[in-house]
């Protein structure tokens, strides 16, 4: 197969949208199905569900030049039918014992099964490629192909082929990531899904399609084919780096304190080692979102009776980041009883409304229960969080939040948190006027000149 691909998607959520709006803008004709019928009208309108930066203008230039097209669930017939390749882009959330939650991948592949033992997918000249975005716990790959058997009655209908393809864009610069990856990660026992895949991602691996972002120097991006099992190890064994990446410099801006280090030159100074690298190196309230706790969450429970004693750690010191917020703001407040406390950004990270896992929920409950009164400002999350944390009130402009604080909380390092006017925070709130720094982004000289009292981490 080369050229122009028929691509079905199903999922239209960050991994899903911005799969299929990528795909089209490289050339292939792509059809993403939802089952959630509002969420596919919104995007017909072009109608964005969520945050991300990008995003819209891809899908209406998809929309506009014919190369895009959304449908709910009723479409998935015509695509198992005509597709190349489907793409399974469903949510995988953390169940309730920690594993992941694999009942929108098995709707799907059952949906997929029944459709391939249609007479027009009996008919397909060449097996149907289905390759797995979902991040899904080792082994979901042969546990795909179980339920698209068992969906097609037992055999596999017009054939298919199961391939993993796990995803690694960041919210926030999801269409970045996905026209500009480190790698791109295939793994299949097929050589023929393998060589497919890597003609679908052809124009990605040379950088050959058009592009006003600002794209990298252009050397080809990683192809990286493997085994099913060892595909879907690389993802989770990514984030669980990752995290344990936090949680050290976490660690360490722990041991600044007591020493007088500070965690920002430590960070740079290490970062420039070529073996650790700069990024992840940033210390605070810890690592959120969508993806990084549950997958570690499933790769414990994986692990079963074995010791994961790495991950056990990565996540107790993430977990006690949360609580160090807490015990700063009693330290400057001594009592939270019948205090204000503004949280500045929502989100769980800059430049989406994500709140999944997000520290500023943890935190607004926990100041709930101390007797505070929490304030949140986020430039996008606002409404979603209101309505998640009924106790915290919401407010539309930063400084609103400040108005009054005793105290306040850098939740989420947006561009506009690190462009505060800091005098007029001052001159807004309430003594003591505390300033917790949850992701160092304030300069603290400039936090106490002003008169604020500036509690970063890790800083010395
Ligand atoms: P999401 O919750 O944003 O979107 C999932 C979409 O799937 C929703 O629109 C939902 O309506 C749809 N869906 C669920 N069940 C369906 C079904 N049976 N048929 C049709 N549609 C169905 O999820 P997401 O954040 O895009 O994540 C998708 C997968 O990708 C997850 O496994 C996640 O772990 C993984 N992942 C996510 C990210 C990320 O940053 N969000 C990054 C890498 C990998």
């Amino acid at each position: 197969m080369t050229g122009s691909f028929r691509v079905g998607v199903v999922g239209a959520g960050y991994v899903g949208l911005a799969t299929g709006a990528c795909l089209a803008h490289i050339g292939h004709k792509v059809a993403c199905v939802d089952r959630d019928e509002e969420r596919v009208r919104g995007l017909v309108s072009g109608v964005m569900p969520f945050y991300e930066p990008g995003l819209e203008e891809l899908i209406s230039r998809g929309l506009r030049g014919g190369r895009l097209s959304f449908a709910g669930l009723a479409g998935l017939g015509g695509l198992v039918a005509e597709a190349d390749v489907i793409f399974i882009a469903v949510d995988t959330p953390q169940g309730e014992d920690g594993s992941a939650d694999l009942s929108s991948v098995t709707a799907v592949a059952g949906e997929i099964g029944r459709a391939l033992a249609e007479p027009e997918a009996r008919a397909r000249e060449r097996p149907l490629i289905v390759a797995n975005k979902s991040t899904v716990p080792v082994g979901g790959g042969d546990y795909l192909s179980v339920s698209i058997r068992e969906g097609a009655g037992g055999g596999g209908g017009g054939g298919f082929l199961v391939v993993s393809n796990p995803e690694f864009l960041r919210e926030g610069s999801a269409i970045y990531d996905s026209l500009f990856p480190d790698r791109i990660v295939v793994g299949s026992d097929s050589r023929q899904a393998l060589d497919a895949m890597r003609a679908l991602y052809e124009p990605v691996i040379e950088q050959s399609f058009p592009t006003e972002l600002d794209p990298r120097p252009k050397v080809a991006v990683p192809f990286v084919t493997t085994d099913l099992v060892s595909a879907e190890m690389i993802k989770y064994a990514a984030n669980a780096f990752l995290a344990t990446k936090v949680s050290f410099i976490n660690e360490v801006a722990n041991l600044c304190e007591l020493t007088g280090a500070d965690v920002l030159e430590v960070g740079y100074g290490i970062g420039l080692d070529e073996r650790i690298g700069p990024r992840f190196l940033n210390a605070g309230v810890g690592w959120g979102g969508s993806c990084l706790p549950k997958d570690i969450a499933a790769l414990r429970a994986v692990a079963g009776e074995h010791e994961t004693p790495l991950l056990d750690a990565t996540v107790a010191v993430n977990e006690r980041q949360r609580e160090r917020v807490i015990l700063k703001l009693e330290q400057a407040l001594h009592s939270l009883r019948g205090k204000r406390v503004a949280l500045l950004g929502l989100s769980f990270k800059p430049n989406t409304d994500d709140l999944r896992e997000a520290a500023s929920l943890e935190i607004a409950s926990a100041l709930d229960s101390l007797g505070a009164s929490a304030v949140g400002y986020d430039p996008v999350a606002g409404k979603a969080a209101a309505k998640r944390l009924p106790s915290l009130e919401v407010v539309f402009d930063p400084y609103e939040a400040l108005a009054g604080a005793h105290a306040a909380v850098v939740v989420t390092e947006w561009e506009e948190m690190r462009g505060l006017d800091l005098g007029r925070a001052a001159a807004l709130m309430q003594e003591p006027r505390a300033l917790v720094d949850g992701r160092n982004a304030i300069d603290p000289a400039a936090a106490l000149g002003a008169g604020l009292l500036y509690r970063g981490f890790g800083r010395g």
